[in-house]
C-alpha cells in the first residue's frame, strides 16, 4: 500500500523533519540531498526537537505587504535541543519581550491564504514556553 502523496507533504508541513548524515553523523536543517559536512548522500529522515533556545533575534518593521497584517513580527535564530538552528518567526511575543537564551517551542499554524484558490499554507514558527 503506497502513502498518498498529500499525506507525505503534510508530514514535513507539520513536524520539522531534518535528515542524519549515515556517514558522519551530522544533523541538520532543511534537508538538502547531501551532508553539509562530508557530502555524503547517505542520509536518514531525522524528526528534530521542536523546543530550543533563541540565540539571536530581530524584529522585522517592513515585511513583505502579504504578512502586512502581522507587523512587526520577530524573527528568531533558534538552537534546537538537538544542536540544529532554525531561523523561524516567533509569535504570541511582543518584541520587547524577546530575550536571547528565551526558551522557545515549535507550533504550527497559518502562514499565509491565498484568497482565489483558498490555498491555505501552513508553516512551523515558534512561540516562548510559559512556565
Ligand atoms: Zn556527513
Amino acid at each position: 500500500m503506497s502513502v498518498p502523496r498529500y499525506w507525505r507533504e503534510i508530514r514535513y508541513r507539520y513536524r520539522l523533519i531534518g535528515e542524519r548524515c549515515a556517514d558522519c553523523g551530522a544533523l541538520f536543517f532543511p534537508r538538502r540531498g547531501a551532508c553539509p559536512q562530508c557530502g555524503s548522500k547517505n542520509l536518514e529522515e531525522c524528526k528534530l526537537s521542536e523546543r530550543g533556545t533563541v540565540a539571536s533575534w530581530t524584529v522585522i518593521r517592513n515585511p513583505p505587504r502579504d504578512y502586512g497584517k502581522y507587523s512587526p513580527y520577530v524573527v528568531a535564530l533558534v538552537e534546537l535541543d538537538d544542536g540544529v538552528r532554525v531561523l523561524s518567526q516567533v509569535v504570541d511575543v511582543e518584541p520587547d519581550e524577546m530575550k536571547t537564551g528565551m526558551r522557545v517551542e515549535a507550533t504550527f499554524r497559518r502562514v499565509k491564504e491565498d484568497g482565489s484558490s483558498g490555498l491555505i499554507e501552513y508553516g512551523y514558527k515558534f512561540r516562548p514556553i510559559i512556565g
